[in-house]
């Protein structure tokens, strides 16, 4: 097995200036902090720093369905204020957007209309179900609701409740941004997109 690479020290550079006088003496303190000047400076990837201005700058698809819609729309507030992650800019094109709220009861014949949006988003992209409704077709066990949006979309996060509050669709969007920047692949790398 090969033998670990270490930095090497000054002083196996050939810099003995503090050891002129003093020979045995161990190493100074210049010396001990270049040794860890790795560890003090902030060193990433490029990947890393891309995934990072990608969460800093996710744009929301204007998509809306039923009663979520209203507590997904007042993020946009001052109270909760999405700004702070750059993303206020609702998004009228898909095209333009990058990340899909799926905010309510997804009806069947409102199905093809949502999937040809998601179609449209460029890549990388994203989806959130927010509420019991678009997660698993909620209270509504019925022919008319369709049991769970990811029957038609890969979905990245869920969002529990009837309704989310604000509070609860903004932990889902940090949690999305955290799987990002961890380097989790949207969920149709992961899962396929369902046809
Ligand atoms: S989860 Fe509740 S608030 Fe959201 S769409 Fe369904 S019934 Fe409406």
């Amino acid at each position: 097995m090969a033998a670990v690479d270490r930095p090497k020290r000054l002083a196996e550079l050939g810099l003995h200036s503090e050891r002129v006088m003093w020979r045995t003496k161990g190493p100074g303190k210049f010396e001990n902090e270049l040794a860890d000047l790795e560890s003090r400076l902030g060193l990433t990837t490029l990947e890393k720093a891309v995934a990072w201005s990608q969460t800093k700058s996710m744009w929301p698809d204007t998509f809306g369905l039923a009663c979520c819609a209203i507590e997904m729309m007042s993020i946009v507030s001052a109270r909760y204020d999405i700004a702070r992650f750059g993303m206020e800019a609702f998004r009228s094109s898909p095209r333009q957007a990058d990340l899909l709220i799926v905010s309510g009861r997804v009806a069947h014949k409102m199905a093809e209309p949502l999937r040809q949006i998601y179609d449209q988003m460029l890549e990388p992209k994203w989806v959130i179900a927010m509420g019991v409704c678009a997660s698993s077709g909620g209270m509504f066990n019925n022919y008319t609701i369709l049991q769970g949006v990811d029957r038609i979309v890969p979905v990245d996060i869920y969002v529990p409740f009837c309704p989310p509050r604000p509070e609860a669709l903004m932990e889902g969007i940090i949690r999305l941004h955290e799987a990002h920047q961890a380097g989790v692949p949207p969920a149709y790398e992961r899962v396929g997109v369902a046809q």
